[in-house]
């Protein structure tokens, strides 16, 4: 448990049971705690098996309730004349049933939805049902999505418009009047606080959203101009996602509640202040302001937004606002965790040592010499020896002065000598280990081939290096015995996990445990229920994967039932999605099966029975089944 710092990112979230296994207690002060190696088993006799993806959606509820009771209990302890009316950002997880089972959990505390596009206004609107909660529209927008939003509005929803674009109050106040409806408008201003970590870009005055203070006032006029003054509803902020540093959150809210109670003075009756996303997750439970950490808790987060934002009404003598967050992250990543397995392993240094023949070439000779007679003291010396002997082999093959036998002979006691000194360096005090030697490890690391898709699966790691939990969900009660890197199976050499949390930085290696011949070995990646699921891409065709959807049991202390199993994609699916239909391949298959029976490449039986077995394989997943 503490080798893989489960309890430093886990918050009570995730254990390991007496016998290895790793559990989840999606509501912890229940306790019930569920063994993910049980709900892999139970999905594989359904016929769905790793990669999966396994959503506890009590969890869900969880992250709900401490998000509101955050803020609401931050409310009373300062006496803040406002109220919390969080938003749930639909971009972070799409997935209906996600969405739903937030707006459940939030139904207590008029918990609303964020949308930034077209299609996800079109999904707010049909799953919101609470009239008191809000629906925010970010991200730009056309004529169409003002109207679809000016239709929420004729429902009795508060629909708040929040222009990124000062043509877009313009049209909002246009497209109102021949609606004949009231408009609410937010407008997000652009700060100079600027963000830390991945998304800082998202904040600062070269943002990409936002307007200016200029644009602002020019925003107001044209509402006024339009009769629709009062319209002004919500004065809006984002700094970027997962801030580290709870500085340059209390920073920006203190500047963006500047812009609110000048704009309050000047008569804008603003009602609710958003202060956007950004609450952080703390993927290597470090609690430091390193970018996959964060240096305070949700407490803290909800504490200091009503602290700062009362502190400078108070002192600007205007009313406190209603606070809006559209935190996504805080409130998804934990629910969902991805199972994959790792399937084999490709090792650097040999097995087998080599056998020492009479007459060895003068390279070999080299290197046994350097082997045989290494000591702390020369390892430096030693290491150069052998970098110059691989050079060597290397440029005698290229010229043709050395046979594949010697040279996969040179290749493997290289790595034995290269093994050796990184296990001497590992040993010795760090100040005299050679640094080069000292990164050998990494290299002499074992790659763990897992059946996933990083693109599909694990896309923030590959484009922007965010880190994520990896950790067996079995055999935690053994010893791990290699240090290890994952590989994925599409056929891109980026398709690899090689960076690992470590308590603020990142280490190489995970320590995992050696297979056993054809036992199923599977690896959690956790906190992985944030944009990842959505943003993934069909790199070599993989798509989706299996996915169950687990709920507590409320009769049973320790039960849960699976409510909901998705199958991952069909060959034929992501076939579809690039244009191949599926009649189409079978008859141009058929075809060239028809051809070959002709030619008399294969019998008309055999032949039919080929086409039969391509037919059905269509239908297989895209995975590999193990
Ligand atoms: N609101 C806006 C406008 C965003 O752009 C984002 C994401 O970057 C969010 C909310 C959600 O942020 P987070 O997931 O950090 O809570």
């Amino acid at each position: 448990k503490d080798l893989y710092m489960i309890d430093r990112w886990g918050r009570g979230y995730f254990d390991v049971s007496p016998d290895g296994n790793i559990t989840v207690a999606p509501l912890q002060e229940r306790g019930s705690k569920i063994s993910i190696a049980d709900v892999v088993r139970a999905a594989r006799e359904e016929g769905l098996r790793a990669p999966l993806l396994i959503r506890f959606q009590d969890l869900l509820h969880h992250r709900v309730r401490t998000l509101n009771e955050a803020f609401n209990r931050a409310i009373a302890e300062v006496k803040y004349r406002g109220l919390y009316r969080g938003v749930f950002p639909i971009k972070v997880n799409q997935l209906k049933e996600v969405v739903e089972e937030i707006l459940e959990a939030g139904k207590a505390y008029h918990y609303g939805l964020e949308v930034g596009s077209k299609p996800e206004l079109f999904a707010g609107l049909s799953v919101h049902t609470d009239n008191e909660s809000l629906i925010v529209c970010n991200g730009y927008k056309d004529e169409n999505f003002i109207r679809t939003a000016m239709l929420g509005r004729k429902l009795g929803k508060k629909v708040i418009l929040v222009a990124e674009k000062l043509s877009e109050v313009r049209t909002i106040a246009r497209v109102a009047k021949e609606m004949n409806v009231e408009p609410l408008v937010g407008l997000r201003v652009r700060l100079m606080t600027e963000g830390a970590g991945k998304w800082a870009a998202s904040g600062g005055e070269h943002a990409k959203f936002g307007l200016s203070t200029a644009e602002i006032l020019a925003a107001c006029n044209i509402l006024s101009e339009a009769g629709m003054s009062s319209a002004f509803k919500l004065l809006h902020f984002h700094i970027g996602s997962q801030v580290p540093d709870i500085l340059i959150v209390k920073r920006a809210v203190r500047e963006a509640t500047r812009h609110y109670a000048k704009l309050r003075k000047m008569g804008h009756k603003i009602e609710y202040m958003d202060v956007g996303g950004g609450l952080a997750i703390d993927y290597d439970g470090s609690r430091s302001t390193f970018h996959s950490s964060m240096n305070y808790s949700v407490e803290e987060y909800a504490r200091d937004i009503v602290h700062n934002i009362a502190d400078i009404c108070d002192d600007e003598k205007v009313p406190h606002p209603n606070i809006v967050s559209e935190s996504g992250r805080a409130i998804v990543a934990h629910h969902s965790v991805l199972v994959v397995q790792a399937f084999g392993s490709i090792e650097k240094t040999p097995s087998t040592p080599i056998d020492i023949q009479a007459e060895e070439h003068k390279l070999i000779q080299a290197l046994l010499e350097t082997r045989d007679n290494l000591t702390a003291a020369n390892l430096a010396e030693s290491w150069h020896d052998i970098l110059q002997v691989k050079e060597e082999s290397q440029k005698m093959f290229e010229l043709g002065l050395l046979n594949l036998d010697v040279k996969a002979r040179v290749e493997t006691l290289y790595w034995e000598n290269a093994e050796k000194m990184a296990l001497l360096a590992g040993s010795l005090d760090q100040q005299e280990a050679p640094e080069d030697v000292v990164q050998l490890r990494t290299q002499l690391a074992d790659q763990y081939i897992c059946n996933f898709s990083v693109f599909q699966s694990l896309l923030d790691h590959w484009a922007l290096g965010s880190l994520f939990p990896v950790v067996p969900i079995h055999r935690l009660n053994e010893r791990p015995g290699s240090d290890s890197t994952l590989v994925d199976i599409t056929c891109d050499s980026e398709g690899k996990v090689s960076k690992f949390i470590d308590l603020s930085d990142v280490r190489d290696t995970l320590p995992l445990h050696v297979l056993q011949g054809e036992e199923p070995y599977y690896l959690g990646i956790f906190l992985t229920g944030a944009y990842q699921d959505i943003m993934g891409d069909i790199h070599n065709l993989f798509g989706r994967v299996n996915e169950v959807h687990v709920f507590l049991d409320s009769d049973e202390d320790c039960g849960y039932y699976i409510e909901e199993m998705i199958a991952g994609n069909q060959i034929r699916e992501v076939l579809g999605l690039t244009q191949y239909d599926t009649p189409g391949l079978i008859q141009r298959v058929k075809a060239q099966v028809d051809g070959a029976i002709k030619q008399d490449l294969m019998k008309p039986t055999e032949g039919m029975r080929l086409l039969a077995d391509y037919e059905r394989g269509l239908k297989d997943q895209t995975y590999l089944s193990f």
